[in-house]
């Protein structure tokens, strides 16, 4: 169970807002910023999306076995904001003992609502510790639409899946009870945050496993409304879909998760993915959104190769950024490449958001993202507000209320 003590300092962030909030730094204290006052964040994982702590309890709960040697070495082995740059492999061998932290329907069900309760709590938090516990109260917005993004196969308890499809626990029941967390907390926070899974295919799975994969979304999409979109996610070194054979099996896995679903990919975070497989990938897959298309900007940058930048255009699909994973995995270089980055998707009318992406893992806040990149001037403040106003478009939940879409200046 969560422990209660750790939550009951922390005032709902709806206790504590101002309209415009002045920045802290020397520069932004001249500005203001009239942030929205609800936002949508569409680009989380769920595993980076559990506090330390609590993945920590729920490893001792169900005994799982060689989690570490004891809770420090827990939080050295997991927490990726203090171990400097990582490779995307390394980053995403801390998922994988995540993953199994998570497996089996009961640790999912707690691990949704947790994740759920840390993005709506602390989201638009200022300053928030390794935690996700409170240091300050201060709230530039409240997240209030949830776009939750994992893979239920890795939840079955199989170890990562290498060379087997079947796990200890049972795939519609570890869907199923994600869809019971979901409807649960929602009615929990009284209809204050929507929340949506998104299904992620892995890059490292057989075919068979993610053709298995659609078939239970296809199933369960047509019982739930929860369920709201597919992704592609993992290692790019391990399968960067450069073979055409693997790419059409993904489209085939893609397809059968069945209609009406809202598709986004994670294509070119590193550079196992070259120009020519991004944009096949892009074509072929066809998403509304992709994570992370920073090939396509490198493209540009190093030989004016703009092909994959005006693919984004011509199709109007969103780019999903988050800075301090793609600063944490080397994907871009620092903030100055940052600000180039976005500046460039400006040029190109590319649309983009910025989201958490393993807000646990990292000891962030959407907050803290957006004002990383406007403390370095690496961001203006109207490329910040766009990028939120963009979220509430491309998400693929329901549209909010209109009450919930209005700036705070508009309320006022
Ligand atoms: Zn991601």
């Amino acid at each position: 169970m969560p422990n209660a003590a750790d939550h009951r300092s922390v005032p709902h962030p709806s206790l504590k807002r101002d309209a415009a909030l002045p920045l802290q730094n020397e520069r932004a204290e001249k500005q203001t910023v009239a942030w929205p006052q609800h936002v949508t964040e569409l680009h989380v994982h769920l595993g980076g999306s559990v506090p330390l702590y609590r993945l920590w309890e729920i490893a001792i709960e169900r005994g799982i076995r060689g989690v570490s040697a004891g809770y420090q070495d827990f939080v050295n082995l997991l927490e990726v904001s203090g171990k400097g740059r990582i490779d995307l492999d390394s980053y995403l061998e801390v998922y994988e003992k995540v993953e199994l932290i998570q497996s089996g329907p009961a640790s999912v069900r707690e691990s949704v609502i947790t994740a759920v309760h840390r993005a709506h709590r602390t989201g638009g938090m200022v300053r928030i510790d390794p935690t996700a516990k409170s240091l300050s109260h201060e709230c530039l917005f409240d997240v209030s639409r949830l776009e939750l993004r994992w893979n239920p196969l890795k939840r079955t308890g199989a170890p990562f899946l290498k060379g087997s499809h079947a796990g200890l626990y049972d795939l519609d029941r570890v869907i199923k009870s994600a869809i019971d967390a979901v409807e649960d907390v929602e009615i929990g926070f009284r209809g204050a945050i929507s929340v949506g899974h998104i299904f992620c295919f892995g890059r490292d799975l057989t075919f068979e496993a993610n053709l298995a994969l659609a078939r239970k979304t296809r199933l369960w999409r047509e019982k739930s409304r929860t369920i709201i979109g597919i992704d592609l996610a993992g290692p790019e070194s391990l399968n960067p879909l450069s073979d055409p054979r693997k790419l059409q099996e993904m489209k085939i896995a893609f397809d059968e998760a069945g209609p009406g679903l809202g598709r986004t990919v994670h294509v070119g975070e590193t550079e196992h993915v070259d120009l020519e497989t991004f944009i096949r990938t892009v074509e072929t897959l066809n998403p509304a959104r992709v994570g992370h298309p920073i090939a396509a900007l490198r493209a540009f940058w190093d030989r004016r190769d703009d092909r994959g930048l005006k693919l984004l255009q011509e199709r109007n699909i969103v780019c999903e950024l988050c800075v301090k994973s793609n600063l944490l995995t080397g994907a871009v270089r620092n903030l100055e490449e940052y600000g180039r980055l976005i500046q460039t998707l400006d040029q190109h009318e590319v649309q983009y958001t910025f989201s958490s992406d393993a807000p646990a893992l990292q000891g962030s806040s959407l907050a803290q993202e957006l004002l990383l990149l406007l403390e370095a001037s690496a961001a203006t403040p109207e490329q910040l507000l766009r990028a939120l106003a963009v979220a509430e478009h491309a998400s693929f939940l329901q549209p909010p209320t209109q009450h919930r879409n209005k700036p705070s200046a508009e309320r006022a």
